[in-house]
């Protein structure tokens, strides 16, 4: 690891102006995925600060909804009585991440901040666009069985891991940013973006803005929600595909859907056309069904993950049956 310098900020202004001010510093949280890349040299900030110690770990309850801080933790986001109640599926989604001791350092917006796993992006001996733009992307013609089967590009065929932003962009969260020049809201959908033809980009978030606050809309879905996580491990493992599933059910018809996947592209990949097809449709599996064939269109695998073409609909099927109560 190389030496970086450390400034602990106390108020999120001072954090701002002080990534502002050097164009090499980080900001730092948990640092469950940062120090990690660090020590292998595939991110070397020069500066790093840390906003650990910013009020920002409030989960209050907003009109229509709930504002959760970006410091507040994964752990203490899961159990939390609001989201237990309103968003179920948020809290399967951070209980299904990481380890137990991992939830309690990782933060909210570290979570959404954090990289891909491909394993050509973690070994600098190895070519890899969205570490070094324009060597190349080994993951293309190499191993690419935890890869992308929508919305990739020929720069970068890299899925995104967090568990949680699976949840948060079928639930139409908002995100709070703070920078030099204000405040501004993001949608959740729009935060994280595809690779293109700038794969070292993850989100859209500018590089001295700080994310400050997540909000969650209520809906009413939140009797009939699931987040299934498929995996090579029961725990501590990254999906796979996983599905984020909350439908408004009436009278036994689907009155609305939400659906994201993760595991299968460079963001969180909400499946509208989907959720168009299960509108007004019977709470059966073959409504199911066929809204998981309408879900596929446009996929495409690679050499070593075709399996994701079977398992993604097979998953966005099994979640739909739990989330309705018919699994
Ligand atoms: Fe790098 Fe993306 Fe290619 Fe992986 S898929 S090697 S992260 S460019």
């Amino acid at each position: 690891m190389k030496p970086f310098d450390y400034v602990r900020p106390s108020s999120p202004k001072a954090a701002v102006a002080a990534l502002a001010k050097d164009a090499q510093a980080q900001f730092i949280a948990g640092g469950t995925n940062l120090l990690d890349l660090m020590k292998r040299n595939v991110m070397q900030p020069q500066k790093l600060v840390d906003v650990t110690r910013l009020p920002l770990k409030g989960i209050e309850p907003i009109s229509g909804g709930v504002r959760v801080g970006a410091l507040v933790s994964n752990s203490a986001l899961a159990v939390h009585p609001l989201i237990l109640q309103k968003f179920p599926l948020l809290s399967q989604a951070l209980l299904s991440g990481a380890s137990a001791q991992l939830r309690n350092m990782a933060t909210v917006g570290g979570n959404m901040m954090q990289r891909t796993r491909c394993y050509y992006f973690y070994d600098t001996a190895l070519p890899c666009n969205k570490r070094e733009p324009g060597s190349g992307c080994g993951a293309l013609n190499g191993i690419n069985s935890i890869h992308a089967i929508f919305g990739f590009s020929e720069k970068c065929i890299a899925v995104h891991p967090s568990d949680m932003s699976v949840a948060l962009a079928a639930l139409e969260a908002r995100v709070l940013v703070s920078g030099p020049k204000g405040d501004r809201t993001i949608p959740f959908v729009e935060f994280h973006r595809l690779p293109g033809e700038q794969p070292q980009l993850d989100t859209v978030l500018g590089r001295d803005e700080l994310i400050v606050a997540v909000e969650i809309p209520e809906g009413p879905f939140s009797q009939h929600m699931h987040y299934l996580k498929v995996r090579e491990r029961a725990s501590y493992a990254f999906a796979l595909v996983s599905v984020a599933a909350a439908l408004h059910i009436q009278n036994k018809t689907i009155q609305n859907a939400r659906l994201a996947m993760g595991g299968v592209a460079h963001k969180p990949w909400r499946l509208y056309e989907a959720e168009k097809a299960l509108q007004g449709k019977p709470v059966t599996e073959a409504s199911f069904r066929e809204a998981a064939s309408v879900a596929m269109q446009g996929a495409r695998a690679f050499e070593h993950n075709d399996y994701k073409l079977k398992m993604a609909p097979q998953s966005l099927v099994q979640a739909l049956k739990t989330a309705a109560g018919l699994a």
